[in-house]
């Protein structure tokens, strides 16, 4: 018989799970509660919250709601505050500590630059909610760099400071950091500031991944940290799959050779979301 195990450390972390329980809270008082954009990038838990009532709205209708309005683990800029401000809303904010902290030290290192032409930069995703949110604390005038082929976009000869965005893969950072040491020709200054909460669980998806035949990788398609934490099991086990939901699972993936199953996932997976899967999973095996 074939095993079929769920990872203990996958799921969500303690930033995610706390905007989450603070929405499932404030919905069970029965209050009007808004969202700018999805809480987590994971459809299945979005759509929990949205059958208990949350409403998910952009950032252009903020003027045109009556409610609480509450502020995700990503975070958001300086705009977004003054608009809630402005529109007399009641805010939730649940932006994760971690994300708040690196907002401050964004703002910080953004006024020194601005002392010397230095220029700050942002390895992360253009668009991404959290770096929108990172990026509006130096008056939208970071440069981000998506990947090493964005570092053209940096001139050489004045002050850098580099951050990245909680996400972003360490690997590529350290490539990134060793391209600009290597032109640059005034002072460079780096952090790492990716969360300690998905790159600690990279060595540990490994671990659990080379445990098993297959791998069944649950998360969103639209998360980063999917991405991370999936290349991390697919390093380990060629033989990892990723699925959204249990209706993607291919009984073609369980062979006879297969002995166990470990089905794992992203720091904005839900727990019951791979419980549902490891079952569906145990009615094919
Ligand atoms: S991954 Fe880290 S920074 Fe992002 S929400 Fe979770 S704890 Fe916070």
């Amino acid at each position: 018989m074939i095993k079929v195990e769920i990872d203990k450390y996958s799921g969500f972390c303690f930033g995610v799970k706390k905007a989450i329980n603070a929405a499932t809270d404030l919905l069970q008082n029965g209050a009007p509660l808004y969202c700018v954009g999805d809480i987590v990038h994971n459809e299945a838990e979005s759509e929990r919250l949205r059958n208990l009532g949350m409403k998910v709205i952009s950032h252009d209708q903020l003027s045109d709601i009556n409610g609480t309005i509450l502020f995700r683990a990503h975070g958001e800029p300086p705009l977004t505050y003054s608009k809630v401000i402005e529109a007399g809303l009641k805010l939730e904010d649940q932006t994760c500590p971690v994300v708040l902290k690196l907002q401050q030290r964004i703002k910080q290192a953004y006024q020194q630059m601005l002392k010397v032409n230095g220029q700050l930069l942002i390895f992360g995703k253009i668009g991404h909610a959290e770096v929108n949110g990172l990026v509006g604390q130096t008056d939208d005038q970071a440069i981000v760099i998506e990947s090493i082929n964005d570092l053209s976009k940096i001139d050489f000869s004045r002050p850098i400071e580099l951050f990245a965005q909680t996400t972003k893969n360490p690997d590529e950072l350290k490539l990134i950091i060793k391209e600009i040491e290597l032109h640059s020709k005034a002072s460079f200054g780096w952090h790492n500031t990716t969360c300690k909460q998905v790159t600690g669980r990279v060595p540990r998806i490994k671990e659990f991944a080379h445990l098993h035949s297959v791998i069944v990788f649950v998360g969103g398609i639209k998360s980063s940290n999917a991405k991370v934490l999936f290349h991390a099991c697919k390093e380990s086990n060629v033989q990892s799959h990723f699925v959204s939901s249990p209706d993607e699972i291919n009984k073609e993936w369980f062979n006879d050779a297969v002995r166990s199953v470990g089905v794992c996932g992203a720091t904005s997976t839900p727990m019951w979301l791979m419980v549902d899967v490891a079952e569906a999973i145990q009615k094919l095996v």
